[in-house]
């Protein structure tokens, strides 16, 4: 499945391989996740782009700079191009990746199968809308979970948790709809589950109505971040507000009352805000 070529001119490696659904986050404002099956996808093929190392003070090239780290831990294994270190050092990204297995597996158990990591400088896709930055994937590759995370969005835990909520959904042969997914994974990427993002844009363009959402799970949307931020409420007032474990929200297929989900979630909002001034 992947394909492995190294371009003379650029010396960028690219990881060529064909993935799944494609899917927009808030955060950074253009960013994008994906996951899922080949027959979601917006795109088609992905690419992981590590960019050559910068030349050293006297203009040669260190050789050590083009290797791959490669960290084997007990849950994962970290492929991580050794010049990056000078940009972010690689204790920090195995502390948020450690961060990371612990929020997930707080909420969903301990993982069953190791994840392969990868931290590419960047990653595109065929037919990405301008603009637009694919911050983090994961995706199944012959039994084998896999999960890329740029390297701009590495520098944060969020990503990471992000991926590893559908690395576990994997993991555990959970496939919920879509977007109710991604509501989930944006969930994760606070400790507390609130999204400031998501919930402000739902302040803005209001939640998808039932209608909406059955439409979606069709694959019918112009609105990805409003059917995302949609998943995030449901998914925040079943956790955090009524205390449904996750693993059964993530397996329903049930969805509570949409007004009543809204209303919750508004109401933790402004207790947030009131908390924050208090703490001020
Ligand atoms: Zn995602």
């Amino acid at each position: 499945m992947f394909r492995l070529s190294i371009l003379s001119a650029a010396a960028a490696l690219f990881v060529c391989l064909l993935l799944v659904g494609c899917v927009t986050s808030p955060r950074v404002g253009v960013c994008q996740h994906t996951h899922g099956s080949p027959d979601e996808s917006a795109h088609g093929q992905y690419y992981f782009v590590v960019p050559p190392a910068p030349k050293q003070e006297d203009g040669t090239s260190d050789p050590l700079d083009d290797r791959m780290i490669v960290i084997e831990d007990e849950k994962f294994t970290l492929t991580y191009p050794a010049w990056f270190t000078r940009r972010v050092p690689l204790e920090v990204i195995l502390k948020h990746i450690d961060d990371s297995f612990k929020r997930v597996e707080a909420l969903l158990g301990k993982f069953d199968r190791r994840v392969e990591i990868f931290v590419p400088g960047s990653i595109t896709a065929d037919g990405l809308p301008e603009g637009l930055m694919i911050l983090g994937l994961c995706w199944m590759d012959d039994g084998q979970i896999k999960v890329a995370v740029s390297l701009p969005a590495a520098r944060v835990i969020d990503t990471f948790a992000h991926e590893l909520l559908h690395a576990r959904l994997r993991d555990l042969g959970v496939q919920p709809p879509r977007w109710f997914e991604e509501g989930m994974a944006h969930m994760l990427e606070s400790e507390d589950g609130f999204n400031a993002d998501l919930f402000q844009l739902l302040e803005q363009v209001g939640m998808m109505t039932n209608e909406e959402l059955e439409a979606a799970a069709r694959g019918i949307t112009s609105d990805e971040m409003r059917l995302r931020a949609t998943g995030w409420a449901i998914a925040y007032y079943l956790v955090h507000v009524r205390n449904t474990p996750l693993k059964d929200v993530a397996t329903s297929s049930e969805f509570p009352d949409l007004d009543e989900v809204w209303k919750a979630v508004s109401e933790a909002a402004k207790l947030r805000d009131v908390l924050a001034r208090l703490a001020a």
